[in-house]
């Protein structure tokens, strides 16, 4: 009995324990299938990432070579713009030297127009070989009213454009108590004629000393004027010693006005009381050379035409 219950015994355990293998071998071949899976999914994983890592360098090398690109052409766009910008700076500079260009031409052309227009016997030196045309007669006179007039004168005419500069010097003389009156201004060819017949009358071929042609041909012009003050009465050499002929030698170039003939000139007679209108400019320049009107070379002196009444 006790023999058969150790078989039953063994028989149990034998069971169990093939049970129990069996258990164990289907848990380790389930677990192995498990690790392999987990194995395969990390392979998976790594081989995905290596991939897209891949894919990253890609892109970044090629992000990198449109930005080289980009720059390059960006570089060569800078270098069109700096060459466009030297082409308009080159344009713009032929623009302004044609503009220049254009002025000077204006200019040039306003100075001709002006020329042009311009009397060039006003300042004309008068000499025993250059007469003034006997038919010659200003653009235009003014009437000198008569409170400029010495008294007992008849009606006196000046140029209209050299008028406005008499005016003034006279004003300023009386505003300095120099008492200047007219004695004679624009003479006609005519009335010159009538005036050498008198002195040639009177005083013979002396007559031609004071009264020669070229003298009376500033007359001829409209801006020559005799100027004397009523103590001395009429245009007499006495003129030179009046504090009115000082105030002309100091003052008149300010005004546009030469003393013609002074004391011992190579051309003419001395005569202290003709006075003609050169223009501000000419006057001025003259006075501050202590030069005389006949003294300049004519051509230096027609320079100043085009400013005469400036
Ligand atoms: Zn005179």
């Amino acid at each position: 009995m006790q023999r058969s219950y150790l078989v039953y015994a063994l028989g149990v355990i034998t069971l169990t324990l093939a049970v129990t293998t069996t258990y164990l071998t289907w848990q380790h071949l389930t677990q192995r299938s498990h690790i392999d899976m987990l194995l395969k999914e990390r392979n998976f994983f790594l081989l995905e990432n290596a991939s897209s890592s891949n894919t990253l360098v890609v892109e970044r090398a090629q992000a990198s070579s449109t930005i080289t690109d980009l720059a390059y052409r960006l570089s060569i766009t800078e270098e069109e713009l700096r060459e466009t910008e030297r082409d308009l700076d080159r344009e713009q500079n032929r623009n302004e030297e044609f503009e220049d260009q254009l002025d000077d031409l204006a200019g040039t052309i306003g100075v001709l127009d002006k020329l042009s227009k311009t009397d060039k016997e006003l300042l004309q030196k008068y000499s025993k070989v250059y007469f003034l045309n006997e038919n010659y007669i200003p653009q235009r006179l003014t009437k000198i009213d008569d409170s400029y007039v010495l008294p007992g004168r008849k009606e006196q005419y000046f140029h209209a454009s050299a008028w406005k500069f008499l005016k003034e010097m006279l004003d300023d003389a009386a505003d300095d108590a120099i008492d200047l009156k007219v004695v004679s201004a624009y003479r006609s060819f005519d009335e010159q004629n009538e005036l050498k017949g008198q002195y040639t009358q009177q005083y013979g071929t002396g007559a031609n000393a004071f009264s020669a042609d070229q003298g009376f041909s500033e007359h001829q012009l409209g801006t020559t004027l005799d100027l004397t003050t009523p103590a001395v009465g009429g245009p007499y050499t006495s003129f030179a010693a009046t504090p009115a002929y000082t105030w002309l030698q100091e003052n008149a170039h300010k005004y546009g006005f030469i003393l013609s003939y002074p004391e011992n000139n190579s051309f003419y007679v001395y005569e202290p009381w003709h006075w003609r209108f050169v223009g501000e400019d000419l006057a001025r320049d003259l006075h501050a050379a202590d030069v005389h009107f006949y003294d300049w070379e004519q051509r230096k002196i027609d320079e100043y035409l085009v400013s005469i009444f400036d």
